[in-house]
């Protein structure tokens, strides 16, 4: 039987070849505008992207997601969209893509969007797509659809944390528990916190999933989570969250705004924005600050 990883590619190639939106879409990914940003040690980049306008400038109270159709709902997705059956969740191509192989993982029920309880299928997921990262936004940290249970899942080397990880870890990492089984570090200098659980076992890994948050103080409601599954290791990124959007992006005067909703991508490296002005301007003082202020100390 064909594995996840397999069935994902056929889904994005087939949708490719009948799925017009999709396919233009993936076809302008290749030629969007990026810039790269170097810190000590590592990198940002900045791409500009006007396909992610609708993500990155959505209206996400309550009442604006109480009166749209959920795009997550099978019964609202265009009729090109198909899907391959997860189990409690179906895996989708994402026809806005930031990755240039991207999918969502949808629940197949409208159920909000959480980790606890869940975090056992998203290892699951990161074990079974190893040839791509999978992620998950908490509602009000970079999910576009609070209401509607999701993972992503994307081109493995792509994050710029992903790339950086070994590096960074010989030099800038902090070792802040250790078990049999699993090892929980901390990146230092890296302009916001994340922390790294490396382990060969997924009962293992939301063992130090709930150790790490009871034991930092970590609210699973405010996070980002990354993960990608290599040579048998798990490999799960939490970053603690303190505000969603910088005050940049509520800025009323145009030299000031920036329009930017970090989420997984955003932390792990890859900043988004849909507006030309605000991707040439953005500078790597801009950048620290964006960190300083979405994610935690
Ligand atoms: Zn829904």
């Amino acid at each position: 039987m064909d594995t996840l990883n397999i069935k994902a590619l056929s889904l994005l190639k087939s949708e490719l070849e009948t799925w017009t939106t999709a396919r233009e879409n993936f076809e302008h990914l290749k030629s969007i505008e990026t810039k790269k940003l170097d810190f000590e040690g590592f990198s940002v980049e900045v791409h500009f992207n006007q396909l992610r306008r609708r993500s990155a400038a959505a209206q996400l109270d309550a009442k604006s997601i109480a009166e749209r159709k959920c795009f997550l709902c099978a019964k609202n997705r265009p009729r090109e969209q198909r899907s391959v059956d997860c189990g409690h969740f179906e895996l989708l191509v994402n026809p806005y893509p930031i990755f240039p192989q991207h999918f969502t993982i949808a629940s197949k029920f409208h159920e909000v969007q959480k980790i606890d309880g869940y975090f056992a299928h998203f290892t699951r997921f990161t074990q079974e797509l190893s040839d791509f990262a999978v992620f998950f936004n908490a509602a009000g940290c970079g999910a576009s659809a609070p209401d509607h249970l999701h993972f992503q899942a994307g081109t493995k080397n792509f994050l710029p944390l992903i790339k950086d990880y070994k590096n960074l870890k010989q030099k800038n990492a902090e070792l802040v528990f250790s078990q049999n089984n699993y090892e929980i570090f901390l990146l230092k200098n890296y302009l916001r916190k994340v922390f790294c659980i490396e382990t060969e076992n997924a009962e293992n890994a939301l063992q130090a999933f709930d150790l790490l948050t009871v034991n930092f103080g970590i609210d699973k409601n405010k996070i980002n989570i990354v993960s990608y599954f290599e040579d048998e290791q798990f490999y799960i990124f939490i970053f603690p969250r303190s505000a969603f959007r910088p005050q940049q992006f509520f800025a009323d005067n145009e030299a000031e705004k920036l329009i930017i909703s970090p989420g997984s991508v955003e932390m792990s490296g890859v900043l988004i924005t849909p507006v030309k002005e605000h991707f040439n301007k953005i500078t790597k003082s801009d950048v620290a600050d964006i960190y300083r202020q979405v994610g935690a100390y």
